[in-house]
Parts: structure tokens; sequence; C-alpha cells
């Protein structure tokens, strides 16, 4: 029996590796645009990370961590999401030290939970992420905000909805969290045994519950938005007028909690309204975590950031036919005839490599006709036939695919020849 890739995860084979690579690159033009720059920490984390972190009434810590044991009898875990080990690193190498602050920082790499999977949801996915760590200016919550939606619209996505609430600081969530507790505590037992938990250690994440969603005291919760203080109250305001500043739409939803214990003040998510984009609709999550950084032990540092995963990404791509790139192919195959030719066209290949040209041969032994023919499929711009009588007269020919024209140029010229071709269109 042949062993196959794990369930939840996927193999991105060439085809669609191309389609990472572009959301990558425009992400990474995007964050270089507003001065983010990258940060790479490690895929594994001790387990206390995301614990502190994370809070461990979440789902993530409760029941999705990939937690291991080391040889060395350590508990560590495959990070499930970002922010906790930038934060940790920026502690960690003082990065609050640095004179221009915030530090702000963005990441890509897999992040690993064990979810069901479904269309959408993967047990290893690749996220991109930003955090502007060390200011609590309103005006950086409105900068990340952009800078997401700038990363979509880059790529051509129009179909979203920005979504964006107030968590309030921590006297507005206390206030909101003893008027949670009143409104679920006599119909507890209605709800699931996780909700159950919920309601004491923290029933903000009620209101987050996949199970009773539909249950109608949800409907009737009280909206953290009725308790925000003057504050709380000030700063949401001032969020929402720099977005209304910089012409960025967005709706209201006091549901909103986003399922992390460490948000507070502004959170958001966008989702795709793209027909056909399937049941999860979040492409993005993020939002304000004042206390973080002093709960890894820094000194006050308030964080903002977000993450969205490329697989989700790709599927809003898909779903509103947003254009990807096309496969600009080969810039040169050589076809070499007979076995001189073949093994000059090692050298010659070589050449136009090393002078930046993408160039490629036969290593199949194949026919002439085979060998064109793979040119063909390779997309190449020039195809230059190299037999025998060619090269004992040191030249080679130049079919031009573009042009459908066709020369006949001197080996020693050849690289010189192709570059002004293509410099020329
Ligand atoms: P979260 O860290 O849960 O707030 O997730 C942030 C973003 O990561 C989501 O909006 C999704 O785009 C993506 N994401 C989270 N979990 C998964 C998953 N299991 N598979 C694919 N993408 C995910």
């Amino acid at each position: 029996m042949s062993v196959k890739v794990p369930r939840g995860t996927q193999d991105i084979l060439p085809g669609q590796s191309e389609k990472w690579q572009y959301i990558e690159s425009i992400a990474k033009d995007v964050c270089r645009r507003y001065h983010y720059k990258e940060i790479r920490t490690p895929i594994f984390e001790h387990t206390e990370l995301f614990t502190r972190s994370v809070g461990d009434t979440t789902d993530i810590v409760q029941k999705e961590m990939y937690t291991f044991e080391d040889r060395g009898e350590r508990s560590l875990t495959l990070r499930p999401e970002g922010t906790a080990a930038v934060v940790r690193s920026f502690v960690e190498n003082k990065m609050f030290g640095i004179p221009d602050q915030p530090t702000k920082l963005f990441y890509t790499g897999p992040m690993f939970r064990y979810e069901r999977p479904q269309s959408g949801r993967y047990r290893q996915f690749v996220q991109f992420g930003v955090e502007a760590i060390g200011s609590e200016d309103p005006a950086i919550d409105a900068e990340v905000i952009a800078l997401i939606m700038d990363i979509y619209k880059s790529a051509g996505l129009k179909k979203l909805k920005l979504v964006i609430n107030s968590l309030g600081d921590a006297e507005s969530r206390n206030a909101h969290r003893e008027a949670l507790i009143a409104h679920f505590e006599p119909r507890i037992d209605e709800f699931c045994t996780d909700c159950q938990t919920r309601l004491a250690k923290n029933p903000l994440r009620i209101l987050d519950c996949k199970k009773d969603r539909d249950h109608e005291l949800m409907a009737t919760a009280p909206s953290i938005l009725d308790y925000l203080n003057d504050e709380s109250k000030a700063y949401f305001a001032k969020v929402t007028s720099y977005l209304d500043a910089i012409g960025i739409a967005y709706t209201i939803d006091p549901k909103l909690v986003r399922g992390l214990d460490y948000y507070n003040h502004t959170a958001f998510e966008v989702m795709s309204e793209a027909e056909g984009f399937g049941a999860i609709t979040t492409l993005c999550g993020g939002g304000r975590y004042n206390g973080l950084v002093q709960d890894l032990g820094g000194p006050e540092s308030p964080g903002i950031g977000f993450a969205f995963s490329i697989e989700r990404f790709i599927a809003a791509m898909e779903a509103e036919r947003t254009e990807w790139p096309v496969d600009s192919g080969l810039d040169c195959f050589i076809v070499a005839i007979g076995m001189e030719a073949k093994d000059h066209s090692v050298a010659l290949v070589h050449e136009l490599r090393t002078a930046g040209l993408s160039a490629d041969r036969d290593y199949q032994d194949r026919k002439m006709k085979a060998q064109l023919k793979a040119s063909d499929r390779q997309k190449a711009r020039f195809t230059a036939i190299l037999g025998e009588d060619e090269l004992a007269e040191k030249r080679i020919t130049v079919k031009d695919m573009a042009e459908g024209s066709q020369d006949n140029v001197l080996l020693s010229e050849l690289t010189d020849y192709l570059k002004t071709k293509m410099e020329a269109n």
C-alpha cells in the first residue's frame, strides 16, 4: 500500500505553487510599502507559550494543538498561529528597545491545528500575518486594516466585506462579562458542555460557539458596544473615523468577538462575498492585543495584527475568477541533434542560464520532432536548433516562436542575440 499525505494536509504542485508565490509576493510588496519587515520564528515552541497567550479556554488550546514531548522530555507544540511566537520573540530579543516604535513585522509560514478538515479548513495551512507592536495610536489600527485591504485589492479581489467591532478595554470587558453571565446563567444547561465551562472562565467565547450558534439567547445577548466605557468608545470612534478618511468601507458587527483570549479594543475580519465560495467565508482575522506583551514578560507594549491563510485567499481568487499572471514560459529551449551537438548543448544551456536567461534542453535522448514538441510545451520563446553541420560551422538556428521568424547565428553570439531580441519587446 502506498503512503498518502496526512488528513487535512496537501501537496502544492507546480501549476498551483505559482499561485502561492504570486500571493506571497503581492503581500510582501504591500508590506514593503507600509514599512513592515519580515520576522521568521520556529515552527515549534514551548507549549506553555500558547496556553498562556492564546488562552486555555479556547478551542485551539483545548482541542486543536499538535503537542508532543521531545527526547529531552520538553512539551513542545507545532505553532497553531503566529502572534504568540512573534510577541515571544519581540520580548526575548528586546525589540521594544529599538528607538523606532512601533515594531512593524510580517511573517508567513505553516500553522497546525487539529481541526475537522473540510473545504477551506486544513490541519496544516499557511498564514501570512502582520503585527505592529508598541503603539496605541488608533491610526495604527487603521493602517493595519488598510494594509490587509490593500493586499486583497492588489490581487484583484473585489467581493469582500470588512467587519469590525470593539471589545473595549479591561474595564469595559469586565462589565460586559458580568452582563453575559447574567444573561446565559439561568439557561446554561441548554448549552453545550464547552459553553458551560466558558460561562465561568470566559463567557465572551460563548458568542463564538459553533454548536449553539442558533440558540435564541444568542440573538438577544448583551452587546459589547453597550458596555464600552468613554475611553473605549472614543478609541473606536477614532479608528472608524480614520477608516472613513482613507475611504475603507466597513460594517460594525457587535457579535464579532474573535476566538483568542488576548484581544481587546479593535477586532476585525474580512469575509468573501463571492458566490460559491463555500460555508467558511472568513478570509482574514485580526485585532488589538494590549496586554499580551506584558503577559509574556515584556514591558507594556500594545499591539495589533492580523493573519490570513493563503489557502482561503486562493479559494476567494478562484470563486471571483480573478486573473492569475500568465506563465511566461522558458526563454530558450535547445534542440540538439546527434551526439556531438548534445554534448555541446551542456555548456550552451549553462551559458544561457549564467547570463540570466531561463533555458532548458532534452535529457531523454529524444528525436528532433519530440524535442521540438517539448520546446512547444514549455512555451519557449526561442527554440535554438543545433545540428552536426551547424556545429561544424560554429553556428546555430534560432526560431523566434512569437514572431515566427528564424535566424542563423554564430554560437559565440547566441546569448547576446537572444538578449537583444528579448529587450526589443
Ligand atoms: P485565526 O488565527 O483563527 O483568527 O485565523 C485567521 C485566518 O487564518 C482565518 O481567517 C483563515 O483565513 C485562516 N485559517 C484559520 N484556520 C484555518 C484552517 N484550519 N485552514 C485554513 N485556513 C485557516
